[in-house]
Order: C-alpha cells, then structure tokens, then sequence
C-alpha cells in the first residue's frame, strides 16, 4: 500500500518560476526511494509539499494509511546540514523532538541512548556539537530524525557537504539501518552513485519544469561484498 500519494503537484512560484508540472508519484511501504535530477528540477520542492512547509499550486498529497485521528505524520526530516543546537549537548539535541511533545528526560532517556547506539554514537551523549567532526554532526542529525521512530524518513542530500569518504560511511550506515528496521525512506540526491547504491527504486526528475521522466525499481540496492 502507497504511504504517500502525491497525485498531480504543480507548483508555480509568485515570480512566475514553474517549479513542478503534474507530477504523479506513489511511494510505498518500506521503499527507499531516491529522487534523482539535477539541481533546481524541484526536489526540494516535492519534499516541502510532502512535509506542507509549502503547499501546492495544483494538485495534492494523500496519506493513505493514516487514520482520521491521527494530527502527526510520523513523518521525519533531515535536512543537507545538521542544523543542531550549539549550546546543547547531544543528549540535548537528540531528546528535542520528543522534548517538544512533551517527554521528561527521564522518560526519553532509554529512546535517545538507543537512536545514539543506532548511529555509533552512544559514547558522545555528553559531547557539545562543536566538539564533534562533520560526518558525526550529520549522525546526530539522523538520530534525532530517528528517536520518534517516524513512518517515514525524508532526507534532503543529507550527505551533500561531507567529504567523500565520510559520505561513503554514512551510505552504509544508512543502509544497514534502513535493511534492519524496514522504513520508508526518501532521499533526494544528485548523485547516480549513490541513488544506485541506496535505493530500490529511483524516480529521475528533469526541470523546466520539474517533473519525473523515469521511474525504476531495483530488485535489491546494489550488492555489496
Ligand atoms: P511562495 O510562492 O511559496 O509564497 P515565494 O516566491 O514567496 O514562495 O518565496 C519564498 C521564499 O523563497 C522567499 O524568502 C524568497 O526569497 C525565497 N526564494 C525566492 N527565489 C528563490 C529561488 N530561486 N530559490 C530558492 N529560494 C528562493
Ligand atoms: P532542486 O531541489 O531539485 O535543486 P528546487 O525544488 O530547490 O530544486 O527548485 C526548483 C525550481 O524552483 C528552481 O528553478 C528554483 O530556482 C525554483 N525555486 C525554488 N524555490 C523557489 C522560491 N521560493 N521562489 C521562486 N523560485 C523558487
């Protein structure tokens, strides 16, 4: 069953810029799906719409799965940089999003340790961000992406600013949780490396205006040894 139904999105912006033009996309359940194309062809757009930081010109999104009752898509973002909060540690910028909906220290103790332990970073609990390397900031970001345990994940070239090795540890980090825990992942990148290698589907846009010219379903991300 579709988790997202993206059904004919246009978006056009007030200085006439036709970002997206009708386009059509289900994504299912446990799919890690990579939204390929290169810059400015509205990949960023797509996931604003999913996540309604802004909405559609024409056109809408369906959350097929969700029950009337529920106000929260169990929907997580991480965004290309980290975005932590300096003056907390990583305990601190970890607990935030459960902070917000109102869990104790206490009570989202054992929930932050295991999203640290997820991303290697069990030992850094009471590390400050600027202590920490560029590949671990960007860890920190996907524990905290993960602590609410959401439906699905949205990530945004999460790894764009990292250097190429970490980038490369990160890639398989990401696969081995995504293999372990089954989410419905989204990635938007523009790199073919790492759409093949990730995914088990790619969905490649082209711009002027945004819109999705192939749709692939690989049997399996690419083996590794
Ligand atoms: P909307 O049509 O959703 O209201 P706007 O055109 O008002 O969007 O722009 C929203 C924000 O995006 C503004 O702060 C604007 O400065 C910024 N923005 C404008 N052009 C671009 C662009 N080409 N790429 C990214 N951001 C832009
Ligand atoms: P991508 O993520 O694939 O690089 P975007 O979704 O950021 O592409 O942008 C798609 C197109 O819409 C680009 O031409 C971009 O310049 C334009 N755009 C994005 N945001 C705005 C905005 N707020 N106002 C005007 N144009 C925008």
């Amino acid at each position: 069953p579709a988790v997202i139904s993206i059904k004919q999105i246009s978006k056009t912006f007030s200085n006439g810029t036709v970002a997206l033009r009708e386009m059509s996309l289900d994504i299912r359940q446990g799919e890690f799906v990579s939204l390929l194309g290169p810059s400015g062809c509205g990949k960023s757009t797509v996931l604003r719409i999913v996540t309604s930081l802004t909405g559609p010109t024409t056109g809408r999104v369906e959350w097929p799965m969700e029950t009337a009752a529920q106000d929260d898509h169990g929907l997580s973002f991480v965004f290309q940089e980290p975005t932590l909060m300096p003056w907390a540690t990583v305990f601190g910028n970890v607990w935030l999003p459960l902070r917000l909906r109102g869990v104790t220290k206490r009570d989202a103790y054992d929930r932050v340790m295991e999203a640290l332990e997820m991303v290697g970073l069990a030992g850094f609990a009471e590390s400050y961000p600027r202590e920490l390397s560029g590949g671990m900031k960007m860890r920190v970001s996907i524990a905290r992406a993960l602590v609410t345990k959401p439906k699905v994940l949205l990530m945004d070239e999460p790894f764009a600013a990292l250097d190429e090795i970490t980038r490369f540890k990160l890639n398989n980090d990401l696969l081995h949780l995504w293999e372990t825990f089954g989410w419905t992942v989204v990635f938007v990148t523009h790199s073919v490396f790492e759409s093949v290698y990730l995914s088990n589907r790619i969905v490649v846009m082209a711009s002027r205006p945004g819109r999705v010219v192939n749709d692939m379903r690989l049997d399996a991300p690419y083996p590794r040894g």
